[in-house]
């Protein structure tokens, strides 16, 4: 049996988001165009992104190893803690270049509806966190759908009790939209204007 490796390829590559059939097909003739180390490079570091990269231990961002680059950096600011829903955000805020201190990657929001709770994200490690180093303040950068503000306001209940200032980034980024597709100018001024709760 012969395969078909064009309609492989298109087929795998039309699983990624926004990605339809023919703009898949359209990629697959453009890689068997290009020279072949472009091929298995890109092969390549898709297997290394299955394979090599690993969670940050202390703020859950993808990491190469133990501790991320910003957890490593010895110039951000340890006492600030900004909670977002996952590393994808983390890649936004810090194009906006306004943020100075170190992450929380919740790994997700609570959706009941999906049966996730706060024992299928990163919560209790967030509460571990701010309780066993001195944190001036969290910055909750949730994505601003109802399970995004529902999972701030569940986090913000249980760290009321501590001695931190609690914020939460501005709106200016529409409701029920996603940090992936604000720019950097509207992120920025979201955490310049961040309030607290
Ligand atoms: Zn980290």
């Amino acid at each position: 049996m012969t395969i078909d490796y064009l309609e492989r390829a298109t087929e795998l590559l039309a699983k990624m988001p926004g990605v339809g059939r023919k703009s898949a097909q359209r990629m697959a003739f453009r890689i068997i165009a290009l020279p072949s180390e472009y091929a298995l490079e890109l092969a390549e570091a898709i297997r290394a992104l299955k394979e090599e990269l690993k969670v940050c231990e202390q703020c859950f961002n993808f990491s190469a190893s133990t501790l991320c680059g910003i957890c490593s950096d010895a110039k951000r600011d340890p006492r600030l803690i900004c909670v977002v829903e996952d590393a994808s955000s983390i890649k936004n805020i810090e194009r906006s270049g306004r943020f100075r201190g170190l992450y929380h990657v919740l790994q997700g929001v609570l959706s009941p509806m999906h049966g996730v709770g706060p024992d299928d994200l990163r919560c209790r490690e967030l509460l571990l966190r701010v309780a066993s180093a001195p944190i001036d303040e969290v910055i909750f950068a949730l994505n601003p759908t109802l399970e995004g503000e529902a999972t701030s306001a569940y986090l913000g209940e249980l760290l009321k009790g501590s001695s931190c200032t609690l914020s939460r980034i501005a709106t200016g980024i529409p409701v029920g939209g996603s940090l992936d597709y604000c720019d950097e100018i509207t992120m920025a001024s979201a955490i310049d204007h961040r309030r607290n709760f």
